[in-house]
């Protein structure tokens, strides 16, 4: 009697641990989780991405692009100097030989494995390249460099399917290096003008420009090949006005302040006939409170011009690419004026600020008229992007938010799309499971920042025939 009731017993056990294994395999096939469907609808959005510097570096022509040539250009390159490592040495990047490579950087990409500058460059390879290990080896690299040498050959075809590969519409393009150039491959740029030489050329007008500057980058050449000669502000000012009726005609959509490079980000009032004054004067014999005075001037007269052509202002706030600046400058707080003053500008602030990100999040909250691009955030620093949108989804209306990738490759843009994606995800599936939103509006969120939001802000329709 008692051994029947245990074999009973037995089954009953054995039944109720089927059930519950069965239950649990069951559980973990589904994907069936708010995050999982955000992140499958978010695929399948094609990505007007509103912050890039893709170029092609003719310097590299004459020897083959490797790993190390991508790593040169990427802003995980910092983190090596940071982490204590040399500074990239182009001559060494040229000889391509991998060991000597992997010997001088390698201990330094090791160090550097934790940080999302690392993480976001990594995903890229997986995406495009179908790299499959955790983190880059040695071993890792040589293979990666073969296939990178190899897509590069055939630049234009690699560009192409990797363009498509990664989801993207297309790309606003900020030349920093050729800023009066207005000729790009519409079937993936979108013109940008960076006004940051336009602001700083009216310090230099007396200065020789060397016979060798490129006419896209030399403000002067640039005038004096178009038959223009500039000798006091309103002659410069002339200028300038032709300089955006020809981005206007290369329907550029936007201008891009990314001054805090160079200068703080505080642009004080300054009256016409002082900076007309200055302009005359010997440019060698201005004092830098001078040349900020000049730049001032122009970037307010640049503010009054974009509501004029009603083209809006893009401003790198906060956290510097690289290793060294006086970082206090970029503080978002030293725009304050500039919102003030110009209720009729569209502004859009970039990186989050980072590390200013709750001042980032007022702006956006304050005034109906500065937006909030989230690029390069998650790329600085993952979690910080995480809280960052969290918060400011608890403040800022939806209509206000950008994504871009802020790189120089098709391969970082990659990664950093996936990166960006995997941040808006988890962000709007927390905010889901808390019962904060329904999974509807949370879908029109990611819709919103990564595609309709820059087609409506920046004009895309009528400027590039890009629709919602
Ligand atoms: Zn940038």
């Amino acid at each position: 009697m008692k051994s029947r009731k245990l074999a009973n017993n037995y089954y009953i056990i054995i039944f109720v641990i089927f059930v519950l294994v069965g239950f649990s395999i069951n559980c973990e096939n589904s994907s069936d989780t708010a995050h999982d469907r955000l992140k499958e609808y978010l695929d399948t959005i094609k990505v007007v991405n509103t912050h890039e510097h893709q170029r092609w570096f003719q310097q590299y022509d004459d020897h083959d692009i490797n790993f190390y040539t991508l790593l040169n250009h990427s802003y995980l390159k910092s983190d090596l100097v940071s982490a204590g490592g040399p500074r990239l040495n182009t001559e060494s990047l040229n000889t391509g030989d991998l060991d000597v490579l992997w010997k001088a950087y390698g201990s330094f990409l090791n160090f550097s494995r934790n940080t999302s500058y690392y993480s976001h460059f990594l995903k890229g390879f997986h995406l495009l390249y179908g790299y499959k290990e955790p983190y880059f080896t040695k071993e890792g690299i040589r293979l990666l460099s073969e296939k990178i040498t190899a897509n590069y050959q055939n630049r234009d075809d690699w560009y192409d399917e990797a363009f498509k590969k990664a989801g993207f519409e297309t790309m606003l393009v900020d030349q920093y290096w050729a800023p009066f150039n207005t000729e790009l491959d519409p079937r993936y740029f979108t013109l940008v003008f960076n006004i940051n030489n336009l602001a700083t050329a009216a310090t230099q007008r007396t200065m020789k420009y060397r016979d060798d500057a490129p006419l896209s980058a030399n403000l002067y050449k640039l005038a004096d090949h178009e038959g223009f000669s500039i000798h006091s502000l309103e002659d410069y000012l002339a200028f300038a006005d032709h300089l955006f009726q020809k981005f206007l005609d290369n329907n550029v959509v936007c201008l891009k302040n990314s001054m805090a490079y160079g200068r703080t980000l505080f642009y004080a009032e300054v009256p016409y006939e002082k900076a007309s004054t200055l302009f005359s004067r010997d440019s060698s014999t201005l004092t830098q409170e001078e040349k900020k005075a000049l730049e001032d001037f122009m970037f307010h007269w640049i503010c009054e011009k974009s509501i004029e052509l009603d083209l809006p202002i893009q401003i790198h706030t906060g956290y510097l690419a690289g290793n060294g600046y006086p970082l206090e400058r970029s503080k978002p707080t030293k725009l304050n004026n500039l919102f003030l003053k110009y209720g009729k500008a569209r502004f859009s602030l970039f990186h989050g600020a980072f590390p200013w990100v709750g001042e980032f999040a007022a702006y956006g909250k304050m005034f109906s008229n500065v937006y909030l691009d989230l690029v390069w955030l998650p790329q600085i620093s993952r979690e910080a992007a995480v809280r960052g949108l969290d918060e400011m989804l608890d403040c800022v209306p939806y209509n206000k938010f950008f994504w871009g990738g802020d790189c120089h490759y098709i391969e970082e843009s990659t990664g950093s799309l996936e990166f960006g994606k995997s941040v808006v995800a988890e962000v709007l599936a927390k905010r889901v499971e808390r019962g904060l939103m329904t999974e509807d509006v949370a879908k029109d969120i990611a819709r919103k920042i990564f595609r309709d939001n820059a087609i409506r802000f920046f004009k895309l329709q009528e400027k590039r025939n890009i629709t919602e």
